[in-house]
């Protein structure tokens, strides 16, 4: 039997629309507009792209958006500047500051300068902390995007045993930590990992967050297990010469003949993650004017 597709596209629209009617009372009843504001530095192609999507998503459920596109010249100094402003700005309610920085800035110093409470992405050291000790944070967006997948597909996931391959710090340890929090027994793999095949085979979900185009392979994944497959990787076309095509970290033929549910690449992980940077913005917001939070 084929895994169940889910599907990362329809359910980050229904993500979008609760965003958009919340705003929309929001403006009603409050008269309030939450803010995005994204810095970009330097013209990155793929960064331009994601900073373009994040603004048009932005505008379409309601909210302002606030872009900074600097040059890639721009002194440290300059951009903690402009994070300092938008920090005391009161329109602003979110602030992401595109990655990758361009190598001569810090960014550490430049993540942890946003202000807890407006950093969207969850990347402050203080939200990091929050969230590993259970706390109320911001949590980093696509993460919270694989764990709101993961609980529609299984109600409760207390119990259940998942594996995390890859343990950067913006997927794979917020990732553990939120599985954690939902009672799961984790276990993070990474390129040190022994028996790696078999540990994923023995999971009831597994989360493949490394880099390395279709790594994980059917043999990896237990029967009927979940598969959330965060990889984005560009790769030469397979039968089109001179194309591209994009493929995750899961090669999805395989995958999908063992696993109970699968996310396919593109149209699974990466919906997800605007739609809940948009989410995320209105809590923040809802937080800055002390009004009940959405679900
Ligand atoms: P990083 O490169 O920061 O981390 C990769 C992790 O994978 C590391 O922990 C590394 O281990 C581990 N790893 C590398 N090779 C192996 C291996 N052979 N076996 C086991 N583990 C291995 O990547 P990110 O976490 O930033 O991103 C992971 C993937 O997710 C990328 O494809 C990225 O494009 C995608 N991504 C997608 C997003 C979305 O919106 N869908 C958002 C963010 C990322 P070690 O620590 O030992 O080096």
């Amino acid at each position: 039997m084929t895994a169940k597709i889910i599907d990362g596209k329809e359910f980050a629209a229904g993500v979008r629309t609760k965003v958009a009617t919340h705003v929309a009372r929001l403006k009603e009843e409050n008269h309030i507009v939450p803010g995005l504001a994204v810095v970009l530095v330097g013209e990155d192609p793929a960064s331009e792209v994601y900073v373009r999507n994040k603004h048009k998503s932005t505008l379409e459920v309601g909210m302002n958006s606030f872009e900074h596109k600097l040059p890639a010249d721009t002194s440290e100094s300059d951009l903690l500047a402009l994070i300092d402003q938008l920090n005391n700005d009161p329109l602003v309610h979110g602030i992401l500051c595109q990655l990758p920085l361009p190598n001569h800035l810090n960014e550490e110093l430049v993540i942890n300068s946003i202000i807890p409470s407006k950093d969207v992405d969850g990347f402050h050291i203080s939200n990091v902390g929050l969230l590993g000790t259970g706390q109320k944070s911001m949590v980093p967006c696509t993460p919270l995007g694989c764990l709101m997948m993961l609980r529609d597909h299984h109600g409760s996931l207390s119990g259940l045993n998942a594996v995390v391959v890859g343990r950067s710090n913006i997927v794979g340890k917020p990732m553990a930590n939120l599985l954690l929090r939902d009672s799961c027994t984790v276990t993070i793999a990474h390129s040190r990992t022994k028996n790696i095949e078999t540990l994923c085979a023995s999971a009831d979900i597994v989360i493949a967050a490394v880099g390395r185009p279709e790594m994980i392979t059917g043999d990896w994944i237990g029967k009927s297990a979940t598969v959330i497959d965060v990889g984005i990787n560009r790769i030469a076309h397979p039968t089109v010469e001179g194309k591209t095509k994009l493929v995750g970290d899961v090669h999805f033929e395989s995958a999908k003949e063992k696993a109970g549910a699968i996310t396919p690449v593109p149209g699974g992980v990466g919906p997800m993650t605007i739609a809940c940077l948009l989410a995320n913005t209105l809590t923040a917001c809802c937080r800055a004017n002390g009004l009940e939070e959405p679900e």
